[in-house]
Protein backbone atom coordinates (compact mmCIF):
# COMPACT_ATOMS: atom_id res chain seq x y z
CA UNK A 1 0.00 0.00 0.00
CA UNK A 2 1.65 3.07 -1.35
CA UNK A 3 -0.97 6.17 -0.35
CA UNK A 4 -1.76 6.68 3.44
CA UNK A 5 -2.87 4.14 4.99
CA UNK A 6 -6.64 5.25 7.14
CA UNK A 7 -6.21 5.78 10.66
CA UNK A 8 -7.33 2.51 12.70
CA UNK A 9 -10.90 3.84 13.66
CA UNK A 10 -11.43 1.25 16.72
CA UNK A 11 -12.84 -1.28 18.26
CA UNK A 12 -16.80 -1.86 17.22
CA UNK A 13 -19.63 -2.39 20.00
CA UNK A 14 -21.22 -5.52 20.40
CA UNK A 15 -24.08 -6.27 21.66
CA UNK A 16 -24.32 -10.05 22.17
CA UNK A 17 -22.33 -12.48 19.89
CA UNK A 18 -24.85 -15.42 20.23
CA UNK A 19 -27.69 -15.10 17.49
CA UNK A 20 -28.63 -18.90 17.79
CA UNK A 21 -31.82 -17.30 18.75
CA UNK A 22 -32.44 -16.40 15.54
CA UNK A 23 -32.90 -20.43 14.46
CA UNK A 24 -36.29 -20.27 16.45
CA UNK A 25 -37.33 -16.37 16.10
CA UNK A 26 -37.96 -14.19 13.46
CA UNK A 27 -35.22 -11.67 13.07
CA UNK A 28 -37.21 -8.13 13.45
CA UNK A 29 -34.67 -6.24 11.47
CA UNK A 30 -33.97 -7.76 8.65
CA UNK A 31 -36.91 -9.89 8.44
CA UNK A 32 -35.42 -13.93 8.10
CA UNK A 33 -37.38 -16.26 9.42
CA UNK A 34 -35.75 -19.82 9.93
CA UNK A 35 -39.34 -21.14 10.12
CA UNK A 36 -39.87 -20.77 6.15
CA UNK A 37 -36.03 -21.19 5.44
CA UNK A 38 -34.88 -24.89 5.09
CA UNK A 39 -31.40 -25.94 4.59
CA UNK A 40 -31.21 -26.30 0.92
CA UNK A 41 -32.55 -22.68 0.54
CA UNK A 42 -29.20 -21.66 1.85
CA UNK A 43 -26.72 -21.93 -1.81
CA UNK A 44 -29.76 -19.50 -3.43
CA UNK A 45 -29.43 -16.90 -1.29
CA UNK A 46 -25.82 -17.10 -0.85
CA UNK A 47 -25.59 -16.74 -4.77
CA UNK A 48 -28.34 -14.08 -4.79
CA UNK A 49 -26.05 -12.18 -1.87
CA UNK A 50 -22.96 -11.81 -3.91
CA UNK A 51 -24.47 -9.28 -6.55
CA UNK A 52 -25.70 -7.39 -3.48
CA UNK A 53 -22.30 -7.06 -1.43
CA UNK A 54 -20.48 -6.23 -5.12
CA UNK A 55 -22.89 -3.01 -5.42
CA UNK A 56 -22.40 -2.34 -1.82
CA UNK A 57 -18.40 -1.87 -2.10
CA UNK A 58 -18.82 0.46 -5.84
CA UNK A 59 -20.39 2.94 -3.07
CA UNK A 60 -17.71 6.33 -2.68
CA UNK A 61 -18.57 6.20 0.68
CA UNK A 62 -18.06 2.29 1.62
CA UNK A 63 -15.10 3.27 3.98
CA UNK A 64 -17.03 5.65 6.42
CA UNK A 65 -18.75 4.21 9.31
CA UNK A 66 -22.55 5.72 9.87
CA UNK A 67 -21.91 5.83 13.96
CA UNK A 68 -18.75 5.65 15.91
CA UNK A 69 -18.37 2.09 16.72
CA UNK A 70 -19.97 0.48 14.08
CA UNK A 71 -17.94 -1.21 11.32
CA UNK A 72 -18.42 0.59 7.78
CA UNK A 73 -20.03 -1.12 4.96
CA UNK A 74 -16.10 -2.21 3.12
CA UNK A 75 -15.58 -3.59 7.50
CA UNK A 76 -19.06 -5.71 6.89
CA UNK A 77 -17.79 -7.02 3.33
CA UNK A 78 -14.92 -7.96 4.79
CA UNK A 79 -16.42 -9.70 7.69
CA UNK A 80 -18.93 -11.57 5.60
CA UNK A 81 -15.80 -13.07 3.19
CA UNK A 82 -14.51 -14.15 6.42
CA UNK A 83 -17.79 -16.05 7.71
CA UNK A 84 -18.09 -17.36 4.35
CA UNK A 85 -14.54 -19.17 4.84
CA UNK A 86 -15.42 -20.24 8.26
CA UNK A 87 -18.93 -21.74 7.78
CA UNK A 88 -18.17 -23.61 4.92
CA UNK A 89 -14.92 -24.91 6.55
CA UNK A 90 -17.86 -25.71 9.77
CA UNK A 91 -20.10 -27.58 6.34
CA UNK A 92 -16.90 -29.74 5.41
CA UNK A 93 -16.25 -30.87 9.47
CA UNK A 94 -19.54 -31.96 9.48
CA UNK A 95 -20.12 -33.67 6.50
CA UNK A 96 -16.51 -35.38 6.56
CA UNK A 97 -17.36 -36.74 10.08
CA UNK A 98 -20.00 -38.73 8.64
CA UNK A 99 -22.56 -38.47 11.27
CA UNK A 100 -20.68 -38.27 13.90
CA UNK A 101 -20.73 -35.15 16.48
CA UNK A 102 -17.90 -32.31 15.22
CA UNK A 103 -16.90 -30.17 16.98
CA UNK A 104 -15.96 -26.36 15.67
CA UNK A 105 -13.15 -24.76 16.52
CA UNK A 106 -13.53 -21.54 18.40
CA UNK A 107 -13.23 -18.56 15.92
CA UNK A 108 -13.32 -14.67 17.02
CA UNK A 109 -14.69 -12.28 14.66
CA UNK A 110 -13.47 -9.12 16.52
CA UNK A 111 -9.84 -10.30 16.84
CA UNK A 112 -10.04 -11.30 12.67
CA UNK A 113 -11.44 -7.83 12.13
CA UNK A 114 -8.55 -6.46 14.03
CA UNK A 115 -5.76 -8.72 12.44
CA UNK A 116 -7.14 -8.79 9.01
CA UNK A 117 -6.82 -4.49 9.55
CA UNK A 118 -10.38 -4.47 7.51
CA UNK A 119 -10.34 -0.75 7.44
CA UNK A 120 -7.48 -0.87 5.59
CA UNK A 121 -8.56 -3.24 2.78
CA UNK A 122 -9.02 -1.97 -0.73
CA UNK A 123 -12.95 -1.92 -1.66
CA UNK A 124 -12.26 -3.28 -5.16
CA UNK A 125 -10.35 -6.03 -4.08
CA UNK A 126 -12.65 -6.99 -1.36
CA UNK A 127 -15.53 -7.10 -3.61
CA UNK A 128 -13.56 -9.70 -5.54
CA UNK A 129 -12.84 -11.99 -2.73
CA UNK A 130 -16.43 -11.73 -1.10
CA UNK A 131 -18.05 -12.82 -4.49
CA UNK A 132 -15.46 -15.48 -4.71
CA UNK A 133 -16.79 -16.71 -0.67
CA UNK A 134 -20.15 -16.56 -1.39
CA UNK A 135 -19.49 -18.70 -4.88
CA UNK A 136 -17.97 -21.10 -2.60
CA UNK A 137 -20.01 -21.24 0.19
CA UNK A 138 -23.32 -21.92 -2.16
CA UNK A 139 -22.17 -24.11 -4.17
CA UNK A 140 -20.62 -26.06 -0.37
CA UNK A 141 -24.23 -25.39 0.73
CA UNK A 142 -25.92 -26.92 -2.48
CA UNK A 143 -23.96 -30.24 -1.59
CA UNK A 144 -25.56 -31.87 1.73
CA UNK A 145 -28.79 -34.49 1.05
CA UNK A 146 -31.32 -36.08 2.75
CA UNK A 147 -30.14 -37.46 6.75
CA UNK A 148 -26.89 -35.25 6.14
CA UNK A 149 -28.47 -31.86 6.92
CA UNK A 150 -29.93 -33.28 10.32
CA UNK A 151 -25.61 -34.53 11.20
CA UNK A 152 -24.88 -32.87 14.34
CA UNK A 153 -22.20 -30.80 15.24
CA UNK A 154 -20.78 -28.34 18.62
CA UNK A 155 -19.61 -24.80 18.53
CA UNK A 156 -17.30 -24.10 21.47
CA UNK A 157 -19.80 -22.31 23.45
CA UNK A 158 -21.75 -25.50 23.75
CA UNK A 159 -24.50 -24.50 21.10
CA UNK A 160 -25.79 -27.45 19.20
CA UNK A 161 -26.37 -27.07 15.40
CA UNK A 162 -26.70 -29.80 12.69
CA UNK A 163 -25.71 -29.09 9.19
CA UNK A 164 -29.39 -27.98 8.52
CA UNK A 165 -29.59 -24.88 11.32
CA UNK A 166 -26.01 -24.19 10.29
CA UNK A 167 -26.95 -23.27 6.75
CA UNK A 168 -29.90 -20.90 8.57
CA UNK A 169 -27.67 -19.62 10.87
CA UNK A 170 -25.08 -18.54 8.14
CA UNK A 171 -27.53 -17.74 5.59
CA UNK A 172 -28.97 -15.30 8.30
CA UNK A 173 -25.73 -14.02 8.79
CA UNK A 174 -25.02 -13.13 5.15
CA UNK A 175 -28.73 -11.51 4.92
CA UNK A 176 -28.60 -9.67 8.31
CA UNK A 177 -25.07 -7.85 7.13
CA UNK A 178 -26.92 -6.42 4.03
CA UNK A 179 -29.60 -4.98 6.41
CA UNK A 180 -26.87 -3.70 8.63
CA UNK A 181 -25.18 -1.98 4.98
CA UNK A 182 -28.55 -0.92 3.51
CA UNK A 183 -27.53 -3.25 0.64
ZN1 LIG B 1 -31.42 -10.44 11.00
Amino acid sequence: MTDAAPPDPGPVRRCGTDWTWVLTRRCPDCGFDAAIVRGEDAAAILADAKSRYAAVLGRPDVRARPFAGVWSPLEYACHVRDVCEVMTGRLAQILGGGGDLATFADWDQDAAATQGQYWRRDPRVVEREVTDSLGAASAAYGLPEGEQWQWPALRSNGSRFTAETLAQYFAHDVRHHLWDVRG
